[in-house]
């Protein structure tokens, strides 16, 4: 069998007619940027989330950037935020000129520990960024307590959680600043690069709206220095196709994810936790094992994909100088490494999880012990 970690054209061969449609329709109407594509997305996703504003960017990358432009954050500013996520959360913050402080993380959930926070508040501290690890969201409660108590913004990384709810509400509801990523591979995946920003405060949504255009207020009169981050039109037609199915995509990611889960419950690996007071998305399946390296060959041996989320926790990054030498995240630095990511996406079969359960039961009951 072949089973790649991702293989998004299943989803693109599935819902190839009415891809087909949405490309043609924009291709002929001739608006390319800012048109009804963007607010037809606009508008399904605010139903689906409730939040009240949402703004196209160029990527979840840039939809960070823009928010903590958004809330005025920059030079001599801190964020709070967590050292075990990809690289674009911290490279926002910096990107702004502020400072990241990183917190450790939880060692089951890999989200950021929220009895650390009030460790990592300063003078400085304006915002706190919980990224919702491989689809499951961060203690929202706690982290929005923390936030109110000291006057912060919650800007919430959600480029991995796209649908993804936390006490019977979406997330939308808990933050100030939701940023989403429709990056391919993402659970709402674009064809192209793309990304979201959600948000209830209108005064957000007005400067975000003009930092995306150059911090245009009139045609040709610039306030401030802004940006050029929209989405394009083609993507937002593709976008408003796939949307329609994201929820029954996240239920079958879920699925998958607790088949391997009562599967896996005998082995001697750390399992993603599902808890009942949240929706995890199951952007990725994520195992733990001392032996990532070796499980990672055997799997490959036999054609099933997978990956390593990720490697080098960020505050050891060659792009941040030895800043954080000195510090000391010992559950970062111990998930980092072992995490071996296997196939969870909503189009596997039965068959093919079915072999994907064989191959890693039989790793870690017999062959993989050589
Ligand atoms: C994908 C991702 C991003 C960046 O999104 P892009 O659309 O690729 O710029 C940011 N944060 C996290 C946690 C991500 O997974």
């Amino acid at each position: 069998m072949n089973i790649p970690l991702m293989d998004i054209q299943r989803q693109n061969r599935q819902l190839k007619k009415r891809l087909h449609e949405a490309v043609q329709r924009v291709l002929e109407s001739g608006t390319f940027i800012s048109g009804e594509e963007n607010r037809l997305l606009e508008a399904k996703m605010k139903r689906y989330t409730g939040a009240k504003h949402a703004i196209g960017v160029n990527s979840g990358t840039d939809a960070l950037i823009l928010s903590l432009r958004a809330c005025g954050i920059g030079r001599g500013d801190e964020v709070i935020t967590t050292p075990y996520t990809f690289y674009a959360t911290v490279e926002a913050i910096l990107q702004v000129g502020a400072l990241p402080v990183f917190v450790d993380i939880h060692d089951r959930t890999y989200n950021i520990d929220v009895e650390q926070l009030q460790l990592a508040l300063s003078e400085k501290t304006k915002a706190v960024i919980p990224v919702h690890l491989f689809g499951l969201p961060a203690n929202l409660q706690e982290i929005r307590a923390f936030a109110d108590r000291h006057n912060l913004v919650v800007i919430q990384d959600a480029c991995q959680a796209a649908g993804a709810a936390y006490h019977g509400q979406p997330i939308e509801a808990w933050g100030d600043l939701i940023c989403l990523s429709f990056y391919p591979t993402k659970n709402l995946g674009a064809c192209g690069d793309g990304g979201m920003i959600l948000t209830n405060n209108d005064e957000y949504a007005n400067r975000l709206r003009r930092l995306q255009t150059h911090g245009t207020y009139k045609k040709y009169h610039h306030a401030e220095v802004g940006y050029n981050s929209r989405l394009d039109e083609l993507q937002a037609a593709i976008l408003s196709v796939k949307i329609d199915y994201l929820p029954q995509w996240n239920q079958q990611r879920q699925k998958n994810a607790k088949q391997y889960n009562h599967a896996f419950k005998d082995l001697p690996i750390g399992l993603p936790v599902m808890p009942d007071d949240r929706d995890h998305v199951c952007h990725l399946y994520v195992l733990k094992t001392e032996k990532a390296p070796e499980l990672m060959n055997y799997l490959q041996e036999h054609g099933v994909g997978s990956g390593i989320y990720y490697p080098l926790p960020l505050h050891r990054q060659i792009a941040l100088k030895n800043k954080y030498k000195s510090l000391d995240l010992a559950r970062a630095e111990s998930a980092a490494g072992k995490t071996v990511a296997i196939p969870v996406y909503p189009e596997l079969t039965e068959d093919e999880k079915a072999f994907v359960i064989e191959k890693v039961k039989t790793f870690f009951t017999q062959e993989g012990r050589r």
